[in-house]
């Protein structure tokens, strides 16, 4: 038998009851002859409390206090978990990003992970320990406290089973599995028992927080075998999630998500001459600013204007640079647009499948929702919509590609309304 890791998201350890629940399922995994490493994330809204707290104490918390505070969340879980375990019987340690030796790079808040040392995961699953791990927070080689990013766990998780070969990852959740779109907004949806890493990797991309996007890049470039299940049913398989060589059929739409965390940025009256665009860009990425979207278009006049989409907690960095270059590349005006949701259908089937595109535009004009934006990948297409019609936007899509189903997705746990 092999290691297999296993993580379980804030829900799933929300409260003493909820952790008791928890050491159940690793105890039946170590039960079955597994060396098993669990890795968790804050109990219930912790984080979500945290960022409060902070924003209590001050409107711009320093990043690097914000991540010593954040940490704190995951170590509450492990310590418990642990303490859960034991008084069943078995061994079981604790240990946070720090002391695995969950190196990453000195970027606060959304840091990658760059290096995970296995000597003493090893050493203690020959010790016949149960490992229980911190998510969601690493370490710098100069001693830095950091974090990956909300939902970051779920990559702690996977990048341990894969420096630890381990046989298999499964993400714990509230749900059962991956859905075609999230059961909150739409009850009656089809879940998947098998999706490729490609198209997960896009959905979580677009905004199906279910997975964290770089979970599912990690598992891809390692190959681990990844399950999303349920914490609440424990027989149930749930989602697998493998490489793209294993699959054959594809449907041309598997999922539909939705990602409100954007602001559109424009900028009117540009020069249309070379390098304009290289500038703007340039000065973003200087700063670790990631661009989603861009639109350039020329005008009658013979200028240019650029309109692109950036997270919105980086809003206010992306304004200063920009005003800061608005001199240099002879910008007009700067216009930011809050209300926006980028609303994305998903599916390798859709490559070489022409009207898709056309079928997605219809579902949403027979729904009078204005488009704002537009964009594709190979096996995505990406629309901005008006926040208020984010979700009516994926009941239209869900509906128009087949993607409902005769059953209700049961969602279990204490699920806020979306
Ligand atoms: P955890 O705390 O376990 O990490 P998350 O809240 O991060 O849980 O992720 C689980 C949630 O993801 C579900 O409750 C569900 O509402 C949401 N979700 C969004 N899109 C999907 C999808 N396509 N399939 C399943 N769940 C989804
Ligand atoms: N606790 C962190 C968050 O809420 C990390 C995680 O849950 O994966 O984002
Ligand atoms: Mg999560």
């Amino acid at each position: 038998m092999g290691i297999i890791v296993q993580k379980f998201g804030g829900t799933s350890v929300a409260d003493p009851q909820k952790i008791h629940n928890v050491a159940k399922a690793v105890i039946r995994e170590k039960e079955n002859g597994n060396d098993v490493v669990v890795v968790v994330s804050a109990m219930g809204h912790t984080t979500d409390y945290l960022i409060k707290l902070a924003k209590e104490v001050t409107n711009n918390p320093d990043s690097r206090e914000m991540d010593m505070l954040l940490s704190t969340g995951e170590q509450v879980s492990i310590a418990l978990l642990s303490m859960a375990i034991q008084s069943n019987g078995y061994k079981a340690l604790s240990m946070n990003g720090q002391q695995v030796g969950i190196i990453t790079e000195c970027i606060h808040s959304k840091a990658r992970i760059v290096d995970i040392k296995t000597e003493k995961l090893n050493k203690y699953l020959r010790e016949g320990n149960i490992i229980v791990v911190a998510g969601f927070q690493g370490v710098t080689p100069e001693g830095e406290i950091t974090t990956l990013g909300r939902g970051g766990s779920d990559t702690s998780a996977v990048a341990i089973a894969a420096a630890l070969n381990a046989e298999r990852c499964d993400i714990y959740t509230d749900v059962e599995g991956v859905y075609a779109t999230d059961p909150r907004i739409v009850p009656n949806i089809k879940k998947a028992d098998i999706i490729s890493y490609e198209e997960m990797l896009e959905l979580a991309r677009v905004g199906a927080n279910v997975l964290h996007p770089r979970s599912v890049e990690t598992a891809k470039q390692f190959n681990v075998p990844l399950r999303v299940r349920s914490s609440f049913k424990l027989d149930n398989l749930g989602t697998l999630i493998i490489g793209v060589e294993n699959m054959e059929i594809y449907k041309p739409v598997a999922g539909v998500a939705a990602d409100s965390s954007q602001v559109r940025i424009l900028l009117s009256n540009l020069p249309d001459i070379p390098g304009t665009a290289a500038k703007l860009f340039t000065a973003l990425a200087d700063n670790n600013i990631s661009v989603d979207m861009i639109i350039q278009s020329l005008a009658n006049n013979g200028t240019n204007s650029i309109a692109f989409t950036v997270d919105s907690d980086d809003l206010d960095t992306a304004l200063k640079i920009l005003k800061e270059q608005k001199g240099t590349v002879q910008a007009g005006e700067i216009l930011t647009d809050k209300d926006i949701s980028k609303v994305s259908i998903v599916g390798a089937g859709m490559v070489d499948r022409p009207g898709i595109a056309a079928d997605m535009f219809k579902a949403l004009a027979d729904n009078n929702i204005n488009i704002k934006m537009i964009s594709t990948s190979e096996i995505k297409i990406s629309c901005l919509v008006e926040k208020q019609n984010a979700n009516k936007a994926i009941k239209a899509l869900c509906k128009k590609f087949d993607l409902e189903s005769e059953n209700i997705a049961v969602v279990k746990g204490d699920l806020p309304e979306v």
